[in-house]
């Protein structure tokens, strides 16, 4: 069942000379037309039980101790009910509500109204409007690329606040993380819905909406392909970057210093999970233009998947780290810190140089030095559903070379770092590492399933070059 699909777009044009499978291409690229029976269950499955998921972790931090298994063991051997157990969990408060509110409006304004002025004085930074990738539909979007900015003026806020101006407790995120938990939840399927109703009465651009005439299934990987209020509001861009990571870092620093106030010094591993983390949020920013090239932008649809991931999981669950050292103070030997920040470091460096060829690669058409040389490419075609032919160039040199996802690697290396710096007490920080290698495993097969419909036989061609996804000689 279930692959029940409406798709409606424009017969491609004839033309002699398309290197890759045309059929293939036409309408497939971008997120699936069709839902099969896994999927179905697999997006039934997360509607229902992510938000409990993060509930369950979070819950855990607070009455066990970060202890995982901690909630499972007290109901089965009867020491405790589920009612006692939500009993204990702090209510939505005015207080709460009142924060979220004034957060998610004060980065609307940074968002909306402050057009980037960081391009004009720091150099190398790429800011200011710029252009997103071609869609399925064949539209070249603009984007008003500020994300450095706000972070800049939110944390220098923050700062200000916490040496000068004391508006409010710097432990305001950690005392109030529960009753923020239930804000970020209404303001995720808030947008969500908001965005699949936006997608079935006034989408942004028609031609680049999706239906499968499954209603789950467009309400978690969304209609719209790029949904928008005005010229400027680009919902994948303002929830992915601002309430999602902005907040980041900030919760980390609310995370040190609650750990301060608590055991009276901030130890190594916090600080190390907050600079580790801290590179990667700024190093986002700083690439903020980069991001429009990335998957979320180019292929994902706005839907729940995006909007509550963005509002709920990305903040509670990607802090999972600091939340911990909060409860478990850890101090780490020389030896291990040391261990910890040169495999953050590494992965790191991966991560960034991978995502810099490509860049650099697509940016200058080919016209560029790859380790010092002239890189090695593979021409390829395809069509976007106006009917339009575009060409296109892979890289088959630097990390593109070594592994047709390597930049991956990259980033599990540096998840694991922040792991690792909780150091072996407990389960609950290593979820991250868990999740990450699911979530880069599934979307690197994700990403060569439309690759492979974008570029048909130019694909083949890539991956006969480089044979291996992530690992060379393993996947
Ligand atoms: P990529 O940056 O790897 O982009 C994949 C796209 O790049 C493909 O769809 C294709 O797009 C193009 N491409 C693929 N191979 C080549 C090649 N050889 N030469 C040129 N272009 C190629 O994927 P993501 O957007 O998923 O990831 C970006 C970064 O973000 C990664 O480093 C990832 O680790 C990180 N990330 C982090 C997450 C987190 O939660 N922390 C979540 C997701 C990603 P095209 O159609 O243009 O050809």
């Amino acid at each position: 069942m279930a692959a029940k699909s409406q798709p409606s777009v424009p017969k491609a044009k004839s033309g002699d000379s398309v290197t890759n499978d045309r059929t293939a291409s036409q309408g497939q690229w971008g997120r699936a037309w069709e839902v099969d029976w896994f999927s179905l269950g697999s997006i039934i499955f997360l509607l229902l039980c992510a938000p409990f998921i993060v509930y369950y972790f979070i819950m855990a931090c607070d009455q066990y101790s970060c202890a995982l298994t901690g909630p499972v063991v007290d109901i089965a051997t009867g020491r405790a009910r589920l009612s006692d157990i939500w009993a204990k969990t702090p209510p939505i408060t005015r207080k709460a509500a009142q924060l979220y509110t004034l957060w998610v409006t004060f980065q609307v304004l940074l968002y909306t109204s402050l057009p980037d002025f960081c391009h004009k004085f720091l150099p190398g930074y790429v800011g200011g409007i710029q252009e997103g990738a071609v869609t399925p539909a064949g539209v070249v979007n603009k984007y008003q690329i500020n994300g450095l900015q706000a972070w800049l003026l939110t944390h220098l806020l923050w700062f200000a606040n916490a040496h000068l101006l004391s508006w409010f407790s710097p432990t305001i995120i950690f005392d109030n993380w529960i009753p923020l938990l239930w804000c970020a939840n209404i303001l995720g399927y808030a947008v969500s819905t908001f965005a699949m109703v936006k997608g079935y009465f006034f989408p942004t651009s028609a031609r680049d909406c999706k239906f499968t005439g499954n209603f789950f299934y467009n309400y978690m990987m969304g209609v719209e392909f790029n949904p928008r209020i005005g010229k400027w509001f680009d919902f994948k861009l303002f929830f992915n970057g601002r309430p999602g990571i902005v907040a980041w870092t900030l919760i980390n620093l609310s995370f040190a210093a609650k750990q301060r106030e608590l055991h009276g010094h901030v130890t190594n591993a916090m600080v190390l999970v907050n600079v580790l983390q801290a590179i990667y949020v700024i190093d986002f920013f700083w690439n903020e233009t980069w991001y429009l090239k990335t998957i979320d932008i180019c292929h994902d649809h706005f839907g729940w998947y995006l909007g509550w991931g963005d509002c709920v999981w990305l903040p509670y669950l990607y802090t999972l780290q600091g939340l911990y050292l909060v409860y478990h103070p850890v101090q780490l030997s020389t030896l291990h810190a040391v261990g910890v920040l040169l495999l953050g470091l590494v992965g790191y460096y991966i991560f960034r140089v991978a995502n810099h060829q490509k860049d650099l690669f697509r940016r200058t058409d080919g016209r560029c030095l790859i380790w010092g040389k002239k890189p090695k490419v593979i021409e390829c075609s395809y069509t976007s559903a106006d009917g339009q032919r575009h060409h296109s160039k892979l890289l088959v040199s630097g990390f593109w070379g070594v592994a047709r996802h390597f930049n991956y690697v990259g980033d599990l290396m540096g998840s694991l770092a922040y792991c690792l710096a909780c150091g072996g007490g407990h389960l609950l920080p290593y979820f991250y590492i868990i999740y990450m290698a699911i979530l880069l495993t599934h979307r690197c097969l994700r990403d060569e399933h439309r690759c492979a419909s974008k570029y048909g036989r130019d694909w083949e061609r890539y991956t006969a070059a480089v044979p291996y996804r992530l690992l060379p000689g393993i996947f």
